[in-house]
This record gives structure tokens, sequence and C-alpha cells, in this order.
């Protein structure tokens, strides 16, 4: 596909390729069995760009758009799960949130620092008690003079305990519906009151870090607020779209590296007196992976070209994400399956790919809440 890609995203891609196969590919099984967030990656990804791919130069970032964005998620993907929800979270979530909503003073002091890599972003959207219905969220923001107090528990917080900074989104005001009174900050996490309460052990993406988050009364001035105050949560339904294609990305990134995989075991273990690669139920398992991969690519592509022509897009990221997220888990299932016994040993790559790719059936809107934003668009249209 790439001879659809402009050049400097093909020069992109081949950069990230090389990278992740030198510097991430000999060290993800470990990072995953000892379910270590590998620190000593970030400064190697800021030198790369990854860490500032869409801050605009000015800030220190690499200025590149959406579609090299998923581009670089899919690379690193390929080969580490964790490592493309680091940089997709990163960017994506806490950082994109400031890029397009933050002041003048806030973007210069935090984008430079996320794009160097001195600090990760983190973003608290997601509690103990509410998800997929995220407006129901419990965590207040009171307002005392110059200052707001936070107090509240966040969960699932990617980046939360090795964060430099956490994006929170708190309750405002109370006498408007739910989805109106809500408002974004900007927490330093060595702010007193911040801590990373438990780190959590997870299915897949174990060397990505994800911890419950606990506010208590932590105080930050007004020149930490995020947009305007009750606004946040319209806001955040915008950086989600951009953070659906991120992990659609990841979820196809996945799959390819799944696939490769399968193929190059087919080629090389032999049943019945030759190779597996012969059986006609092996070939339709890898013709259709690459079809569904292909397919996911052009809805992802197409998402991110609608983003960087400054359309809306919300539908198109809920479209790819879905399909891309859903297939790329058949794909890493059947590519499993190709390897038999061996698959389900933890010496092989494949079943780290399969416990992965199931995150973003999850992450950033389960497919439920997908198929609600598609269907709505649909019906009101
Ligand atoms: C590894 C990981 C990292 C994460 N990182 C972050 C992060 O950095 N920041 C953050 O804020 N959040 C993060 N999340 C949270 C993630 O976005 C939520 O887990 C997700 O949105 C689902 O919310 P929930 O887990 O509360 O599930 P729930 O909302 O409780 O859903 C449970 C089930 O009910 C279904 N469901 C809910 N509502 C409906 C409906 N209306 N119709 C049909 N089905 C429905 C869901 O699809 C799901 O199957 C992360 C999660 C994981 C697993």
């Amino acid at each position: 596909m790439d001879f659809e890609l402009p050049e400097s995203h093909r020069i992109l891609r081949a950069a990230v390729r090389e990278f992740c196969e030198r510097e991430v590919r000999p060290h993800a099984k470990a990072w995953d069995a000892e379910e270590r967030f590998p620190r000593e990656i970030v400064p190697k990804l800021a030198e790369l760009g990854l860490l500032g791919i869409r801050i605009p130069e000015h800030f220190g970032g690499a200025g590149m758009d959406m579609l090299a964005y998923a581009v670089a998620i899919e690379e690193c993907a390929r080969i580490d799960g964790s490592l493309a929800l680091t940089v997709a979270s990163h960017n994506g979530l806490g950082t994109g949130h400031i890029l397009a909503f933050g002041s003048e003073a806030q973007k210069s002091k935090y984008l430079s620092k996320a794009a160097s890599g001195e600090w990760l972003a983190a973003w608290a959207l997601t509690e103990p008690g509410s998800g997929s219905d995220a407006a129901a969220l419990q965590t207040t923001a009171r307002r005392e003079g110059e200052s707001w107090v936070i107090r509240g528990t966040k969960m699932f917080i990617t980046q939360g305990s090795v964060g430099g900074f956490c994006v929170v989104l708190a309750r405002t005001n109370f006498d408007v519906p739910a989805q109106q009174g809500i408002t974004a900050f900007i927490v330093e996490t060595e702010t007193p009151g911040y801590s990373a309460s438990k780190k959590l052990e997870k299915y897949g993406c174990r060397s990505s870090d994800t911890v419950e988050v606990t506010l208590d009364d932590v105080r930050v001035s007004d020149a930490q607020r995020l947009g305007e105050v009750d606004a946040g949560f319209r806001d955040t339904m915008k950086i989600l779209d951009g953070g659906r294609i991120s992990i659609a990305a990841m979820a196809l990134g996945l799959g390819r590296g799944a696939l490769q995989m399968a193929i190059d075991y087919a080629k090389a273990r032999s049943a019945f007196g030759q190779p597996i690669a012969e059986f006609q139920g092996i070939r339709w398992m890898l013709a259709d992976a690459k079809t569904q991969l292909d397919a996911a690519e052009l809805l992802i592509q197409r998402a991110a070209w609608k983003a960087d022509r400054g359309e809306r897009y919300t539908q198109e990221a809920s479209t790819a994400k879905l399909f891309a997220s859903e297939a790329a888990t058949r794909v890493c299932n059947d590519c499993l399956q190709i390897h038999g016994g061996y698959g389900y040993m933890r010496e092989f790559d494949i079943e780290r790919h399969l416990r992965d790719v199931k995150l973003c059936e999850i992450g950033e809107g389960t497919s439920q809440v997908q198929r609600l934003v598609i269907s709505k668009h649909l019906l009101r249209d």
C-alpha cells in the first residue's frame, strides 16, 4: 500500500521500522514478561521524533500530519503493542489535548517537554464507575479563589505513574446536564495529592504503564485549566476522534506483524510430508488476513485524510477503529492457529500479539460504543 503514501511518509515508515527492529524487537518479549515499562527507550523515541510527531516544529516536534501519526503507530505495533500504546496515548491523548485546546503558554511549556521526552503525557477520563458512560465521571474540581482543588479516582490511566503531566477531566458544574459540566486540567504528577495509587496487572500490552490514579485535593492554578470552563467533555470527544485512528493503526500493525509471523511459520513447518503453507486451509487463512488488513488500512487512511483536510471525521474514525480492531483480533487469532501448539507457547511472539490486540477492541471506546457512534451519525444524517 506504500505506493499511495507521500515520500515523506514512506521515509518515516522505513525509519520507524528500522528503529523498532533494532531497538525494540530484541527486548519486547522480556519487557512483556517482566511487565516493566522500558524507560530507557523514551530518549530514543524522542530522538526519532515519535514523541512529538504532531507537535509543530517551533515547539520542538516533527510537525507531521494524522496520516504520518497512523503510519508511525502501525510500525511500532508490528513489533510491540505496548510500545505502540505508549506512543499513541502520549501523542493522541495528553499531548493532543494541549495541542488542540491549550493556551500559547501551556503549549510552549508542555509540548516542548513532551516532544523532548522529558515528560511523557497521561490523560485521565475513565473512573472506577464510568468508562463508556464517560460523562458520569465523579471526580470534582472546586474553585477556590485563583485555584482549583481536584478530588477523585481515575482508572486504567496509561503513563499514570511514568508521566510528567496528566490531563484530568473533572466535574465543575452540577447544575447542568452531565456532559456540559466537565472541565479539563493539566496536573503535573509531582503536584501534592497526585498519586499513582495502584499498578494494574494486565492480560496484554503488559509493558505499557497502566495505573489507578488518586487525586487527593490536588490544588492547581487557573492557569492549569485546559480549555473553557465546562467545555471539557465536548473537547474530549474531539480528542477521542484522533485517538481512535491511532488505536485502529495499532490494531493494523499488530495484525500485519502477526501475518508475517504466520507466513514465515507456514513455510518452515511441515506436516504430512509438505510445508503447511501448501494446505488450502492454511492458505485461505493467510488470504483472508491480508484482505481484512488491507481493508482496515484503507479505512484508516480515509479517516486520516479527512482529519488532515480539516473536515469532521468522527464517523470515519469510529468506522476505522471498529473494523480494524475486530479484523486484527480475528487475524491474530488465525495466525496463532497457524502456529499450532507452538503458537500457544510464550517462546513465540504470536501469543503476545493476540493478547495485545484485544485492547484495541476496548480502549478509547469499545466496539459497542463505536457502533453507537456510527449508528447515531447514520440516523442523524
Ligand atoms: C490497557 C488500557 C489502557 C487504558 N488507558 C486509558 C487512559 O489512558 N485514560 C483513560 O481515561 N482511560 C483509559 N482506558 C479506559 C478505556 O477507555 C475503558 O476501559 C473503555 O472506554 C471501556 O470502559 P469500561 O472499562 O468502564 O467498560 P464499561 O463502560 O463498563 O463497559 C462494559 C461493557 O458494556 C458495554 N457497554 C457499555 N455501554 C454500552 C451501551 N450503551 N451499549 C452496548 N454496550 C455497552 C461495553 O462495550 C463493554 O462491553 C484504558 C483501558 C485499558 C484496558
